[in-house]
């Protein structure tokens, strides 16, 4: 609630600017008014209050007949793009005023009206965008009975429609959608809303604007109809949208939303894609974070991130679309393998590959194209910018016709090179644009032939002007008549008093001065006609030639989208043909017995962090029968999270359609990915580490299927060590009997290896170090069976812990092991005091490294042989010196 009561307002007696703000207010309480006014956008009363705030902008005032001046403040009106996007990104909704009729021909106020509502999920200014990222809004439908879901990113013309969830964990299955799209604001009718489990677990999960719209508007009947004027009838009847009742109504809040908050037809929104919850594997929000798929865990860059190895894409709608794989990997086998026939059939063909990256490199941002060519925003620059993508057209679909996958097939079909639209462009436009289209510069000469006269008429004016005086001097033998120029008459034919006797009849007479007169003739004044105001007509003209053309191609959108498409997708593939290239990637095989048989695995991304040193591949076997649960021990340190994490991020690049950094590979199809990883508190909604432990490992069990991988990298380590321990074989346990899905779980608790002996599936691995004395080093390999082996006050020795820390860790865990071990029995009290230094003499253990004097204790020299003693001594050297 505000400061203000704008009904209050209404009530006195305020200025007639203001009462309109106000009238507009009122009816549109839940958004900020941008209210232009003059070279300004102007905030008012509790608006004003917050986007100063806000905007960190300063907070003025203006007499509104009011006793008090209202607060106010504003922004330039070309400083919209940088203003708003912080607003939106807040989750505002701004509604934008503007003046709808020119100030300089207004009688009394000037006639100004919303043109449109800008909220976090309908965008389109690009500085909030980014372009390789989509911003979806999404519509969600619910019911007793089922949930339909339709995500649309309006800065592109995406629509995705998904199918009505009606079994009954349809709840469960929509936020996963949901969480799958990332939407910046939702629409949900008002029973849902009213469901207090669907908005708890919204509002748990992602950070979003949420509407609502009342259940009462939905007439079935209607909303069909509507959806029938916004897509063709035959999209209607082969996507069934009509059948499915939830989905169409989902769509129709979406479609009203639009039209309501953009005010405009929307032309390039114009189809739908129609698919099932389940036709994409499902990473959740953790997973994805956690296997870094599209940016890294701590600094949210690309760079580092599966997405960071995969995007060698020319285009952003290419890279928009990778994003978009990554996120949904395929389930359907067909697909998969239609994918990778492509990249293998680019990846043979190197030369053919290079083209058409090369030609792709000069396409520009078709799709984001489109939205401005639909908002009428896109100016004389974007329209060359299209026609010289469209001009690659031709070349790209010659060079895919030397191709023979289907999908590339598909592709090429899809690719409209759109002849007629580029040779309108070629002829009209002029090669360098400017910025405004109301200025003229745009249309090239030879388009258009009265464009040509008013071009001509400016620059030749002055010259026909001068060859009329000339011509009519001829004419009437009057030597010292002048064609001049004033305001009031424009050009006239002036003649001196001595001469007027040899004026012709066809002269008018305009004016007479003391010694001379004035006069016009007909030719003169059409001569002047076309000269005066040549120019300003001239620019007009080439505005309304320049909207006539995007208006063209205004009404080509569809195909225009169509292409854009397929151009993302031909993009996609050539990025993953050069990335396998690069990195030596192979193609991976589907097995449909659900086995993982990975040989000489890498992590895709480490293994290009690592390049001072070689990174170490591994095998991975996994089946649903007796090797579908490996419990992997290992130093700190040792490689664990970084294999399985290459696991995870292997089958994931397989049914995105990459190809995989392994010498070979056999994978299943997963429907879900689940990932446990590391420790991080979740301050914001007041979580401790555990708890958000926890509540990750609930999930995973909930939703974790046969068919799922699953990752769990130390489970039950933020909690008492007990505890933690019989968490973490209680979750094995109910994996193995209830779930069945393939698990790499990393574990410091070693009591677990024997599992291995009691639960069928449960196989030991461990990641192999070579020991000398206290000296580890990392062998990165993984190898059968189980290991006790922490190495963990070895590692923090590594990490730099001052030696004392070290030495006294290492008498604590003498003692500790002592006692068998039995943590939890152990009287801690009797842990003995540190041992006293004689701070007077100075030992040889306060100048050598701890590691030395370990190493000199381990030795027995009466069984050493000379090369051992070497060897010996050639570490203890190597040692000091570091
Ligand atoms: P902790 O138990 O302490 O979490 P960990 O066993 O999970 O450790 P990782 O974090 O996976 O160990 O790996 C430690 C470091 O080892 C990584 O930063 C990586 O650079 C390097 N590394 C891991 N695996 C390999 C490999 N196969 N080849 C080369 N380097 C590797």
């Amino acid at each position: 609630m505000g400061k203000y009561n704008i009904s209050e307002l209404l009530s006195q007696n305020i200025s007639p600017m203001m009462r309109k703000y106000l009238e507009l207010k009122s009816e549109n309480m839940d958004k900020i008014i941008f209210y232009r006014l003059g070279d300004f956008y102007e905030m008012f009363f509790d608006d004003a209050i917050l986007v100063s705030k806000e905007l960190e902008i300063t907070l003025t005032g203006k007499d509104c007949g009011l006793k008090e001046r209202a607060p106010m403040c504003g922004i330039p009106y070309h400083a919209l793009d940088n203003y708003l996007p912080k607003l939106v990104e807040k989750g505002y909704k701004v509604a934008i005023c503007e003046q709808t009729e020119d100030p300089k021909y207004a009688k009394g106020l000037v006639k100004r009206e919303i043109v449109r509502i800008v909220t976090p999920g309908t965008v389109i200014e690009e500085n909030s965008l980014k372009d390789d990222k989509n911003n979806f809004l999404c519509s969600v439908y619910g019911d007793g009975d089922a949930i339909g879901l339709v995500f649309v990113d309006i800065s592109t013309g995406e629509i995705n429609v998904i199918n009505p969830i009606t079994d009954k964990e349809y709840i469960e299955k929509s936020i996963i959608e949901i969480l799958k799209y990332n939407p910046k604001e939702i629409i949900v009718n008002d029973s849902l809303n009213n469901n207090d489990k669907f908005i708890k677990e919204i509002n748990k999960r992602i950070l979003l604007l949420i509407n609502t719209v009342g259940d009462n508007e939905y007439e079935y009947d209607k909303a069909i109809d509507y959806l029938k004027l916004k897509f063709t009838d035959e999209e209607i009847l082969n996507s069934e949208l009509d059948k499915k009742k939830h989905s169409a109504f989902a769509m129709y809040m979406a479609i009203k939303y639009l039209e309501e908050t953009q005010m405009n037809e929307l032309k390039h929104i114009n189809s739908f894609d129609c698919y099932n919850d389940y036709e994409f594997a499902y990473v959740d929000i953790s997973t994805k974070r956690n296997l870094e798929l599209t940016e890294t865990l701590r600094e949210k860059k690309k760079n580092g991130s599966l997405m960071g190895v995969l995007d060698k894409t020319s285009t952003s709608m290419g890279t928009r679309l990778l994003r978009h794989y990554i996120e949904m990997p395929l389930k359907s086998h067909a697909h998969i393998i239609k994918r990778h026939d492509a990249v293998e059939e680019l990846l043979e063909k190197t030369e053919v590959r290079n083209s058409l990256c090369e030609l792709m490199d000069k396409i520009y941002d078709i799709e984001r194209l489109c939205t401005k060519i639909s908002y009428r925003n896109a100016n004389g620059r974007d329209l060359v910018c299209l026609r010289e993508s469209l001009k690659t057209i031709p070349k790209i679909k010659e060079k895919i016709d030397l191709l023979k996958s289907p999908l590339l097939k598909e592709i090429n079909n899809n690719l409209n090179a759109m002849e007629d639209v580029v040779s309108l462009l070629e002829s009209a436009l002029l090669d360098e644009q400017p910025i405004t289209v109301k200025e003229g510069k745009i249309i090239k000469p030879g388009y258009n032939a009265h464009l040509d006269e008013l071009t001509n008429a400016t620059v030749e004016g002055k010259n026909w002007i001068f060859q009329i005086e000339a011509e009519e001097k001829e004419k009437t033998g009057i030597k010292n008549l002048r064609i001049n120029y004033n305001k009031v008459f424009g050009y006239y034919i002036e003649v001196t008093k001595s001469n007027i006797s040899m004026v012709p009849d066809y002269f008018i007479r305009k004016q007479t001065l003391a010694n001379c007169e004035r006069y016009i003739t007909e030719k003169l004044k059409q001569v002047e006609n076309i000269v005066l105001g040549a120019g300003e007509k001239s620019v007009n003209l080439e505005y309304e030639l320049f909207c006539e053309i995007r208006e063209k191609i205004y009404k080509l959108l569809p195909v225009l989208q169509n292409t854009a498409k397929s151009i993302a997708k031909l993009d996609v593939l050539c990025s993953f043909a050069n990335v396998a290239y690069k990195n030596h990637f192979v193609k991976p095989k589907l097995s449909t017995d659900g086995t993982i048989i990975i040989k000489d695995g890498r992590h895709p991304v480490v293994e290009q962090m690592t390049k001072d040193r070689a990174f170490i591949p591994n095998d991975t076997y996994l089946n649903n029968s007796d090797n579908s649960f490996a419990i992997i021990t290992g130093p700190n340190m040792a490689g664990k999270s970084t294999y399985m994490r290459q696991v995870a991020l292997i089958v994931i690049m397989s049914q995105i359609g990459s190809f995989v950094p392994a010498k070979m590979a056999t994978l299943p199809v997963v429907d879900k990915i689940f990932t446990r990883v590391g420790a991080s508190d979740d301050l914001a909604s007041g979580q401790s580490t555990f708890m958000v432990e926890m509540n990750e490992v609930s999930h995973i069990l909930k939703n974790a299927t046969k068919d799922s991988l699953v990752i769990l990298d130390e489970i039950g380590r933020g909690t008492s060590t007990f505890d933690g321990l019989s968490i973490a074989w209680s979750v094995v346990e109910y994996i193995l009997k209830n779930k069945g899905s393939k698990t790499l779980f990393a574990t410091h608790y070693h009591e677990l290896t024997i599992l291995e002996e009691k639960l069928k599936g449960v196989k030991n691995y461990q990641i192999a170090v070579k020991k000398r004395g206290d000296d580890i080093t990392f062998l990165r390999k993984i190898i059968e069976g189980g290991t006790d082996d922490s190495f963990g006050i070895e590692v923090a020795k590594l990490a730099g812990l001052p030696n004392d820390v070290i030495k006294r860790a290492k008498e604590i865990v003498k003692f500790l092991e002592s006692k068998n071990l039995d943590i939890d029995k152990i009287e801690l009290k009797s842990i003995p005091e540190p041992k006293k230094e004689d701070k007077e003499q100075i030992g040889f253990e306060s100048i050598v490294d701890n590691s030395v004097i370990d190493l000199l204790k381990s030795i027995d020299v009466t069984t050493l042989t000379p090369v051992e003693a070497l060897n010996i001594l050639y570490d203890l050297s190597r040692q000091v010196k570091r």
